[in-house]
């Protein structure tokens, strides 16, 4: 009676990099829609504000589409479930090498002696 419903579906191509190890990434995600657009000649209140309006026999989707995307957007996105990201020591990728390891910090006090063990 007020407008038209618009209910949607929309298919979008994401590219992106995985927020542990930087790798690219290359999705399809699918967002879905649904809004009431008031004619603009109803008189429904000029200043309410978030009330999505048709012009003349249009409807402008954009804002819309772009809202439902961006809440269909992972908030971290992962090349897979359990990515172990990067070494935080070297930035090693350690899904390439999985048994990287730079054995125990030596403690700063104690770097003199170790020094002395490697002329030994
Ligand atoms: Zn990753
Ligand atoms: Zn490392």
């Amino acid at each position: 009676m007020e407008g038209v419903l618009v209910t949607g579906t929309a298919q979008a191509g994401l590219a992106g990099e995985c927020a542990r190890c930087l790798d690219p990434i290359e999705d399809d995600i699918v967002a879905r829609f649904q809004e009431l657009f008031v004619y603009d000649d109803s008189e429904a209140d000029e200043e309410d504000e978030g009330v999505s309006r048709l012009e003349g026999d249009m409807v402008d989707l954009e804002p819309l589409l772009r809202d439902a995307v961006v809440l269909a957007l992972p908030f971290q996105p992962l090349c897979e479930e359990d990515c172990p990201g990067l070494c935080t020591e070297c930035g090693a990728r350690l899904k390439d090498d999985p048994d990287h390891t730079h054995g125990a910090p030596i403690d700063p006090r104690w770097a003199g002696l170790a020094a002395l063990q490697d002329e030994d």
